[in-house]
């Protein structure tokens, strides 16, 4: 059986400090569950780079891995503001996120650029979770598996069979993301069920199958349950949700047996 992930996005918030007690928070909460959630689920919380450092000291001795919510592909250089996966790893970090829809709609980062913080991301060993998904325009014009499978073709192009085993793709439509407004599970299983096809295509059945496609976008205690209940959803980015300890650790226990 697939792992399921989640996945909190903390975004530019929470300093030091706060991370640490969110974290006490999370921990008071989950760590009397962690033989349970070892059955079938990883967690993982990304904050901001400055807060990588505080929130590893509070992870410690919980099963509870770090990530980080961006990275550059280089090894080192003239890039500045950029951080590198050793960089990453020296805090502990395990998961990276890319191409983060405030990424590509922000700061106009684009699918090429995405594909290769992605390669990066895989080849220092780490596990990209690559996010994609259609603005609102593009669902009502009916392009949203066109989006997002280009999305994916370009996010994954350099990833190179070693690391095709640490990706996990993350579902996040634009228009749910802070607004309040979750795609319905009968949507996201549409979506998610065309990006398993371009997964095996991509790396085969066997890699494929056990790849995590997480849902993200307004997830909230209230609507986890029906989300998760599909067999295509292995799990959540949670942004908003993410920044209260017992929200998110409901969240994290949808559907625990
Ligand atoms: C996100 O930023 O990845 C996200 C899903 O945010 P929210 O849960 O707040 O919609």
């Amino acid at each position: 059986m697939r792992r399921k992930l989640f996945a909190a996005n903390w975004k530019m918030n929470l300093t030091p400090t706060e991370g640490r007690a969110l974290i006490a928070g999370i921990r008071a909460i989950l760590d009397p569950l962690a033989a349970r959630l070892a059955r079938d689920r990883d967690v993982m919380v990304a904050p901001a780079f400055p807060v990588l450092a505080a929130a590893a000291q509070a992870l410690a001795g919980s099963s509870i891995a770090l990530g980080a919510q961006n990275m550059h592909f280089e090894e080192k250089g003239a890039f500045t503001g950029e951080v590198s996966g050793a960089m990453l790893r020296s805090f502990g970090v395990s998961y990276v996120i890319v191409g983060h829809s405030e990424r590509r709609h922000i700061f106009g980062e684009s699918d090429e650029l995405v594909g290769k913080r992605a390669a990066g991301v895989a080849a220092a060993r780490l596990a990209p979770i690559l996010c994609v998904g259609e603005t609102a325009d593009e669902r009502d014009r009916g392009d949203t598996l066109g989006v997002v499978l280009r999305q994916l073709q370009a996010g994954l192009a350099g990833i190179a069979d070693d690391g095709a085993k640490r990706v996990v793709i993350a579902y996040e439509p634009v228009w749910a993301i802070g607004t309040g407004r979750n795609a319905t599970p009968e949507q996201a299983t549409i979506v998610h069920g065309a990006i398993r096809d371009a997964l095996r295509d991509r790396f085969g059945a066997a890699t494929a199958n056990e790849l995590p496609i997480l849902y993200g976008g307004s997830v909230t205690p209230d609507n986890v349950d029906s989300l998760m209940a599909k067999p295509d959803i292995d799990g959540a980015l949670v942004g908003g949700a993410s920044l209260k300890a017992d929200s998110f650790a409901r969240i994290v226990s949808s559907g625990m047996a």
